[in-house]
């Protein structure tokens, strides 16, 4: 492709003199840092074994630094030298000779292999981290001054997950704002280093994570997360105009992006501090976003400085966005981040102030690239400012020859400088790890590939057949192919998930809170009778034919309209759950995706269904199996997936050809009744019978023990859905049962039955998550909360048994720490009311509930285990006039106690100690209940182990173990969990259908038309 001037203004915005000027100043940056490239760390850093290995061998690379990961949580040397042998034991992998070597060695001294691969990694942390704390890093910081070079600290840490967490970090920023400045004042004074074009730079510069300062940063509650952030935020900025210390905001995930920059624009209108932002040139809505900062930055009069990043998160954001279902906020090629970090610089040099006093955006780079670099350089000149009007910013540890070329060339140069241990450091030291193996970076094509200066300062224009890489959504339906695609069957596309709604937009936000404040759960009374279940049987019976004529085809179109109408109410379903069930907005936006899920997979599954399929080609005989209906079916629902389980059992029966008389729980039946009136609108759109409809789709709510009873034992009943505890569901199981002809009283109903009774029943879960020694403590606390926590613990998925390996015994460290994290981090939950967005924790169902729970915890308290309790606000049941039950966990409870084995579905978690991971696994299947489980481990051998011996519906690996998609997580457990096909699964329906087969002699006389 020839790149004209024309695409290289399209793209970038330079125009054809700053794009002639910008390949002079690229060649002489290219130029001067190869000059300088002996010697030094950077190019040490490609040089070093583990590196040159990773950067022959994708597999090698992708399983050394998976082990890196790991390796810092791991204490003994035979657990570092098995996890290695593990991931190096991985297929695919070659094993270079020296480690081969090693590990040979191992077998006999496991110390010694282990010390080699230990000293390896040290060696390779230690070249992008400067020291444990800034004091051990003054040193590091005072030669790069003396090279000409400027720092900004920053402090490593990537998960925060409790308030204490929260105040050390703070306590940390604090003691580096109050403390560097006198450190680093006896520095010599370097004036190139120490002004720019309007003023004076400060010496000390430090780099703030707003997420290492509050545990609850979640932009679904921007106001409350900036509200809790300031508290944290201001201290250090009033320290930092104080000691004359600039602060700069880094910028992380997508998710926070919006109110990071909030964030910032507030506390600089509450603080006047020197201030930084990170921005990233990597989000599609990088020029948008840059706008913004430079009106604001004008409108106030306020001198901020921008650095102008690609960004560090774009695999994560691209996989993030295809697994909610969400647009992809990242470019999805190089090019077009290259791009867009040009057009946002030139944007920014735009609002460049040019003289002390006036409002606008002082521009840093934080780029390798030079021809990134050059160009903003160029088109700073073409503006008429001065060189020292842009500081370029580079990470500690990697294109040194750059800095130094930088430096030569009389430009500002500020490196990047993190600070602290390994363990926290490791996420960072991994994401560096990435990007500098990987086949798109610069600084690798620069300096390890040698390309041709012409293509590394070429202008970023895409070619033809570049793989747009963000584009996963839009193909994602054909890609992964969970359903047929049907003709006309919704969008006649295969099903894909409805994405949950992203309430990181301010939009959508508000749009929420305003259904949320305007919507009541309807009144429903529970006030149906077993005559009138009798009434709605004699109707149902009645129209078992008619139904089943309308075909299949048809009433897979009423499942899809249902979809279409909840979409249509999206937000009032959940605002209604809300009000009803207590569900937090997360947890209700979920169950009704859920819901809609349930509509379009069964459709799509349901029309090949009730095709006849022919099997084998037998000639003179046609032999087809086909499916019918069953007849009536009962729901049975429960109220804690007041919509979608309800859903999902009704629907399936009904798009299988059987009518339904819907049993809602008697805690919610305002959305049930919701639903069903959408069911019968649906029903009577489609097939124009609105007398079928009532008929087909009944609503029945009424009390448990009379009404449902009734309706269970009803001979006319064909199938029972049901989903709830497990007494209800035994007791269902043997109301249905038939009875026995051998026994007297029993051969009269046996011999008076037309069919055998099929019930599909899900009962209860004692879910298990084992920790084992080398997980990510991060994910694992995090994912175990939510887990344990989420809707109050009333998922039948939810953990509530927490078995940690510890190899020194149930006060070893490993478990202490895990248990103290996971405390800490329980006390963050905000618990509330769930009409408010920033609540976590919601209330349970009914005070029934209530002092079933209390029960379990009083007798946990009066046995004497230890038992953390987080308080319930004091007046919050007064005001919302629910029932509250604070989240509560309990350690070292034997696995035989009734915290360890009985259901207790609320917010409580027994901890269970486990010498191994074998002793984990035993526990863990010593249950009953079989439904969900979790491991959360990097050892590749115990995950795989866990596949095979974790015997459980649903097993999760090294993440929360709630949350099942329909058709991606098929959902169902055995056991005492239930009887029954995976709901959500390919092979749910055939529970709703009764196969026949036919064999037809095709053969006349001797002669059969296919021969
Ligand atoms: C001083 C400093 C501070 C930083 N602070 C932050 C920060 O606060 N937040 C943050 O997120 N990052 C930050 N970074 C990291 C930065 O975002 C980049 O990851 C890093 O600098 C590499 O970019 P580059 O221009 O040096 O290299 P290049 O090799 O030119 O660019 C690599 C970058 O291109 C992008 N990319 C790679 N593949 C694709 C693709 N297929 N499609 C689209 N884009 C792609 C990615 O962003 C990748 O990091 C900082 C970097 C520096 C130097």
């Amino acid at each position: 492709m020839r790149v004209t001037p024309e695409m290289i203004l399209a793209a970038t915005g330079a125009t054809g003199v700053e794009e002639a000027r910008l390949q002079v100043i690229g060649a002489d940056m290219l130029i001067r840092s190869r000059a300088h490239k002996t010697g030094l760390l950077s190019t040490k850093f490609y040089s070093d074994a583990l590196m040159e290995w990773s950067m022959k061998d994708p597999n090698f690379k992708v399983q050394m630094f998976r082990f890196v990961d790991a390796f810092p949580v791991l204490k003994e040397t035979d657990d570092i030298y098995d996890h290695l042998q593990d991931y190096l034991g991985q297929p695919g992998v070659t094993v270079p000779t020296p480690i081969a070597a090693a590990m040979k060695v191992g077998t006999l001294a496991k110390g010694l292999a282990v010390k080699t691969i230990g000293g390896q990694i040290h060696s390779m942390a230690e070249k992008f981290i400067a020291g444990t704390d800034a004091a051990s890093a003054v040193g590091n910081l005072k030669e790069l001054w003396n090279d000409g070079i400027a720092f900004s600290v920053d402090l490593l840490g990537e998960a925060c997950v409790s308030d204490a967490e929260a105040a050390e970090y703070q306590a940390k920023y604090l003691d580096l704002v109050n403390n560097l400045p006198e450190k680093v004042a006896g520095f010599k004074a370097n004036a190139r280093l120490e002004s720019d074009h309007i003023g004076k730079v400060p010496r000390t510069n430090v780099s703030v994570k707003i997420s290492s300062l509050s545990p609850m940063v979640d932009a679904i509650d921007t106001e409350g997360s900036i509200a809790a952030l300031m508290k944290r935020l201001v201290p250090i900025l009033e320290a930092a105009k104080a000691k004359g210390v600039f602060v700069n905001f880094d910028m992380e995930q997508f998710a926070l992006k919006d109110l990071s920059l909030e964030l910032f624009m507030k506390c600089c209108e509450t603080v006047d501090f020197e201030a930084g932002l990170a921005m990233q040139a990597y989000l599609r809505s990088g020029p948008d976003d840059a706008r913004r900062i430079c009106d604001w930055a004008k409108r106030t009069g306020r001198a901020v400085t921008v650095r102008l990043v690609k960004g560090a998160y774009w695999d994560y954001e691209v996989i993030n966005a295809e697994q909610r279902g969400w647009p992809c906020p990242v470019w999805g090629t190089k090019k077009q981040t290259d791009a867009c970090f040009e057009r946002m610089a030139r944007i920014f040099l735009d609002s460049t102030p040019t003289q002390a006093g006036q409002g606008g955006v002082k521009l840093a780079l934080g780029s390798h690239n030079v021809r990134s670099i050059a160009s903003v350089l160029a088109a700073a000149e073409s503006r008429g400012l001065p060189a020292n009007a842009v500081e370029l910013q580079m990470l500690h540890g990697m294109a040194d020859q750059l800095k130094h070329a930088a430096s030569d060339m009389g430009l500002r140069i500020r490196e990047y400088v993190p600070v602290g241990q390994m363990i926290p450091g490791m996420a960072y030291l991994v994401r560096r790890l990435l990007e500098n193996t990987s086949n798109e970076s610069w600084l690798k094509a620069g300096f390890v590939d040698n390309a041709d200066p012409r293509v590394l300062l070429a202008a970023p224009i895409d070619g033809a057949g570049v793989e747009d890489k963000s584009n996963l959504m839009a193909v994602a339906p054909e890609r992964h192919a969970l359903s047929p695609a049907v003709p006309s069957v919704g969008n006649s596309r295969p099903f894909f998930n409805e994405s949950f709604r992203d309430f990181a937009g301010s939009g959508v936000r508000k749009g929420f809170a305003a259904t949320v404040a305007a919507t009541a759960a309807p009144k429903v009374a529970i006030d149906k009778t077993p005559e009138d279940a009798n009434r709605m049987l004699t109707s149902a019976a009645r129209a078992v034919a008619a139904w089943d004529a309308v075909g299949a085809h048809k009433r897979a179109m009423v499942l899809t309209r249902v979809a279409e109408l909840m979409r249509l109410r999206r937000d009032e379903l959940s605002a209604v759950m809300i009000k009803e069930a207590g569900k937090t907005w997360r947890e209700a936006d979920a169950d009704t995706c859920e819901a809609i899920d349930f509509c379009e997979f069964y459709a799509r599954l349901a029309v090949p269904l009730f095709e006849r399929s022919r099997i084998g080609r037998f000639i003179g005989e046609l032999d087809e199996t086909l499916y019918q209906p069953r007849g009536v079916t009962v729901v049975i629902a429960p109220w804690n997936f007041p919509l979608a389980i309800c859903c999902g059992m009704t629907v399936a029966a009904l798009v299988t050809g059987n009518p339904v008389i819907v049993k809602p729980a008697e805690q919610t039946p305002g959305i049930a009744k919701i639903l069903c009136d959408m069911l019968v609108a649906a029903i009577t759109q489609v097939t124009g019978d609105r007398e079928l409809a009532g008929c087909v789709l009944q609503f029945c709510p009424g009390a448990g023990e009379t009404t449902g009873a009734a309706l269970v034992r009803d001979s006319r009943t064909a199938i029972i859905a049901f989903t709830g505890s497990r007494d209800v569901g035994l007791d269902i199981l043997s109301a249905a049962a038939p009875p026995s002809p051998f026994d007297p009283a029993g051969r009269a109903a046996a011999d008076g039955l037309r069919h055998v009774k099929k019930v599909v029943c899900e009962m209860g879960g004692k879910n298990a998550v084992i920790i084992d020694t080398s997980a990510d403590q991060d994910e694992a606390v995090l994912g175990v909360r939510h887990s344990a926590f989420g809707f109050q613990g009333q998922k039948c998925s939810a953990a509530s048994r927490l078995i940690v390996v510890d190899p020194a015994g149930p006060n070893g460290p490993a478990i202490t720490h895990f248990v103290q994290r996971l405390v800490e981090a329980t006390k963050a939950l905000v618990i509330g009311d769930p009409s408010k967005p920033g609540t976590d924790v919601g209330p349970v169902i009914d005070a029934e509930a209530k002092a079933k729970i209390e029960g379990f915890i009083s007798r946990g308290e009066a046995a004497g285990f230890a038992c953390e309790r987080v308080a319930v606000p004091a007046g919050l049941e007064q005001a919302t006039g629910r029932h509250y039950v604070a989240p509560t966990i309990f350690t070292l409870v034997p696995e035989t106690h009734e915290l360890a084995n009985q259901e207790i579905f609320g917010p409580v978690l027994a901890v269970v100690h486990a010498r191994s991971f074998d002793e984990a696994l035993r526990i863990a299947n010593n249950c009953a209940y079989k439904l969900t489980g979790g491991v959360f481990s990097r050892r590749p051998l115990h995950l795989e182990r866990a596949k095979r011996e974790f015997r459980v519906g649903n097993l999760y690996l090294n993440r929360g173990i709630t949350g099942a998609l329909v058709a991606r997580h098929p959902f169902g457990g055995f056991g005492m969990s239930g009887v029954g096909s995976k709901a959500g699964g390919t092979d749910y329906l055939l529970q709703f259908v009764e196969p026949r087969a036919i064999c037809e002699n095709t053969m006349r006389r001797g002669f059969a038309p296919e021969l």
